[in-house]
């Protein structure tokens, strides 16, 4: 019989903190797989830290998104978000499902159509527009979703030049109850701007006003917001129809459902406050259907869901590089992996899991990433078991913003990999090397030598 290995015990201080519903936080259960792949293997084949993405979760997230709002209204359609998170391999995975492309950069349009997701299937956002950019989206019938006069104008210009009837929508911004407005964006509903923007591109006669959008902000857990967002979209296209007896083909809902995450400082954790599609799908499909728009002119739904659909599936594992006891007593956990790579720590408290079966016995702890700046913090404070250098950790729910944020800073970008629907791990971003920085750089020749 193998000797039980020694814990040491440990003087804790009781704080009067409040427990959550289910009372006082106890054991964190390890994650030792995804997928039926060990957590541990994959960090010997491909490295620690590593980004680890499910393309089971992504699949199984996206039909549940679909359903819920496809069994609630006649015509829905998807579109991926590029930017919350653009590797091809999880871009192809929304596209194989039926998703349109949704961008917010001449980078990211490019990125769609090399993809092979047709120029009539992107939908081109944001206040960031070249006139190269709209040439493109206007020669390929991509769908531009207007941000500002400047660029309206732009567009009426280019129409003209090109002779071509660019097909556009007008982002609207609003007041739904959620401050601050993010107005932004767009042309704002209450004060007349939007109507106004609608009116000048009716007046051109040269573009092809096709939908209305609106994205009213991100991470949101109201669904009454996004009703009343629906009824302010669908009571200008009931106006437009009225006055132009024009029919809108769509009308975008934007992304900002809330994922699992739990935002930080949060006093319930993401998995009980986030809404469900479904609750998402009722607000939104009651506030079409309720509106004054015809019942057979009912428009194409589109909604650009980023966080919400992508953020389960990704994982970020990795290895304890030392732990130390900072000068007031607390307990700190250094781990491989840094803010760098994980923005979104910032404003989430993400689930950080053993992947080792360890104490039950947890410690007030603060876990620090590897980069030699005090922001480092990957968690300012939380009940953790005792890991020793070499032991594993796996954080949860870091699939979307993670891999388009990060940030080459001081450590290499680590690998990414996809665990297919058998679970089987392909490489899908490649780690990055001294190479891949220095390829970008140029030394002008008197900078070459030095003789120390
Ligand atoms: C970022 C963005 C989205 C996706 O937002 P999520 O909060 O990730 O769902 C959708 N549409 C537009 C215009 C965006 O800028």
């Amino acid at each position: 019989m193998s000797k039980l290995t020694f814990e040491r015990p440990i003087i804790q201080r009781v704080n009067a903190g409040l427990p959550s519903k289910y009372g006082i936080p106890r054991r964190l259960e390890p994650i030792s797989h995804i997928d039926g792949s060990s957590i541990r293997s994959l960090l010997e084949e491909f490295g620690s830290p590593l980004f680890v993405l499910s393309e089971q979760t992504i699949r199984k997230t996206y039909r549940e998104a679909y359903r819920a709002f496809s069994s609630r209204y006649p015509n829905v359609q998807f579109s991926w978000s590029y930017k919350t998170n653009y590797l091809n391999a999880v871009c192809n995975i929304f596209h194989q499902e039926g998703a349109w492309a949704e961008v917010v950069s001449g980078f990211e349009y490019h990125k769609a159509l090399e993809n092979g997701v047709p120029g009539e299937l992107i939908i081109f956002n944001g206040p960031d527009k070249s006139i190269e950019d709209l040439k493109l989206a206007i020669s390929n019938n991509s769908l531009i979703h207007i941000d500002h006069f400047d660029e309206l104008y732009d567009i009426i210009h280019l129409s003209r030049e090109m002779n071509e009837r660019p097909k556009v929508a007008i982002r609207v911004n609003m007041d739904v109850g959620i401050y601050p407005i993010w107005d932004r964006f767009g042309f704002n509903y209450e004060n007349g701007e939007a109507w106004d923007a609608i009116n000048r591109v009716m007046a051109s006669k040269t573009l092809d006003l096709i939908g209305l959008h609106t994205h009213i902000g991100t991470y949101i857990l109201s669904t009454e917001a996004y009703r009343i967002a629906a009824g302010k979209l669908a009571s200008l296209a009931v106006k437009l129809e009225k006055k132009y007896g024009l029919a809108l083909k769509y009308i975008d809902m934007g992304g900002g459902f809330a994922s699992k995450n739990t935002l930080r400082g949060a006093y319930y954790p993401g998995t009980d406050t986030a809404p469900s599609f479904d609750d998402f799908a009722e607000a939104i499909t009651s506030g079409l259907m309720s509106s004054e728009i015809k019942p057979d002119h009912l428009p194409m739904l589109v909604l650009e869901t980023g966080r919400a659909l992508i953020d389960e599936a990704g994982y970020l594992a990795g290895t304890v590089l030392a732990t130390k006891r900072l000068s007031d007593g607390r307990r700190a956990t250094i781990i491989d992996a840094g803010v760098n790579l994980l923005f979104t720590s910032f404003w989430y408290d993400h689930d950080i899991r053993p992947v080792e079966i360890v104490s039950d016995q947890t410690e007030d702890t603060t876990l620090y990433g590897p980069l030699c700046m005090n922001i480092d913090v990957v968690r300012g404070n939380l009940m953790f078991p005792l890991l020793k250098k070499g032991d594993h950790y796996v954080i949860r729910r870091v699939g979307a913003y993670n891999n388009t944020q990060w940030l080459q800073f001081i450590t290499f970008r680590p690998n990414v990999v996809m665990l297919d629907m058998k679970g089987k791990p392909h490489l899908i971003r490649r780690r990055e090397s001294l190479e891949t920085i220095n390829s970008q750089e140029e030394i002008p020749d008197h900078l070459k030598n030095f003789n120390l």
